[in-house]
């Protein structure tokens, strides 16, 4: 069930928080949605979820418009927002029950599936307590369990790993990852680690507009037009061999690498490779190059990178 957001935008105020931001979530995709604090990520998330309505655009969900239908598309969709609303008084289980109830779940069926939520959701502990007595992170799982019982077709997270320990993270994130196969997922996070081994895709939005959208490897082609290298020059003394390679016609810029002797960072110039000129280099001056490898653009580069601006 796909998800098509056209054309929204959102305004409070004078400011757009979303302005005019387009982008497909196909069946079976897990996307992340990236963005500096304020970006619009979770207006975005709600407008999709039929919980704000956008001033301009259209939203469908498996083919159903918010502007026909938002209870029908509140039916298909599990959302964790952000701040996660729990009734606090409630004990997790009643709570669970309340929703199940909500959803139109069958009688028959409630407790059934409120097992497999507590199972899912690591809950079997605490279970019994109120909402309210409950730790951060487990308020967190309840509200991940309200946001699956109803076994939605589309998923819609914000920050769902926000507050949890280490161990649970690495479970929701396996869980998130097989429900995805199957179903349509957008989640919200700051964990660039996360997103890359979590998402087939990544958006990023920076003042209410995408500015990326693609694989994590995409991204990095993309941002990649400078060649990084790290060179290790042996037999020459430091000095000569930084001025060597900063002569190099093709190298934009030479750094020595933190905490490593005879290691250089060197960057080239836009669209220009330098490994040939490096080797040619220890050649003539008869240095040994004993490593030569391209260094990465990280996520955390690309996205400032596209955010800072
Ligand atoms: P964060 O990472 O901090 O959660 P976000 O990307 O989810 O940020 P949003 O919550 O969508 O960002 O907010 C986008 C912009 O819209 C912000 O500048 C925010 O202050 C503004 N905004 C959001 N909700 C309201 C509101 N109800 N009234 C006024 N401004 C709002």
């Amino acid at each position: 069930m796909d998800i098509v957001v056209d054309n929204i935008t959102k305004k409070y105020g004078i400011q757009k928080a979303v302005d005019n931001v387009s982008f497909t979530v196909k069946t079976g995709q897990i996307v992340g949605f990236l963005g500096p604090n304020g970006a619009g990520k979770t207006t975005t998330m709600k407008a999709i979820s039929c919980f704000l309505v956008p001033g301009e655009g259209d939203i469908k969900v498996g083919g159903v418009s918010i502007w026909d239908n938002p209870q029908e598309i509140k039916k298909r969709i599990g959302y964790l927002p952000e701040k996660n609303p729990l009734y606090e008084d409630m004990p997790v289980i009643d709570y669970l029950y309340f929703i199940a109830e909500l959803h139109d779940i069958p009688k028959s069926k409630i407790k059934e599936r409120i097992r497999e939520m507590v199972k899912i959701c690591g809950l079997e502990v605490e279970k019994h307590k109120k909402i309210s007595e409950l730790s951060k992170g487990y308020q967190q799982r309840v509200g991940l369990a309200q946001a699956l019982i109803h076994d939605p077709e589309v998923l819609v997270l914000d920050e769902p790993t926000t507050g949890l320990d280490p161990n649970q993270i690495v479970e929701i994130r396996a869980l998130i990852k097989k429900i995805g196969k199957q179903k349509t997922v957008l989640l919200s996070s700051h964990i660039l680690a996360e997103v890359e081994a979590t998402c087939d895709r990544i958006l990023i939005i920076n003042k209410g507009k995408i500015v990326a959208d693609g694989s994590a490897e995409e991204l990095r082609k993309h941002s990649q037009g400078r060649e990084i290298l790290k060179v290790k020059i042996e037999d020459g003394n430091n000095n000569e061999i930084f001025q060597a390679l900063q002569n190099i016609d093709t190298v934009g810029l030479v750094n020595f690498f933190m905490g490593k002797e005879n290691t250089y960072e060197i960057q080239s110039k836009n669209e220009l490779s330098s490994k040939r000129n490096i080797f040619k280099l220890c050649v003539e001056k008869g240095w040994f190059l004993s490593e030569l490898t391209p260094i990465e653009t990280k996520l955390e580069d690309i996205f400032r990178e596209l955010t800072m601006k």
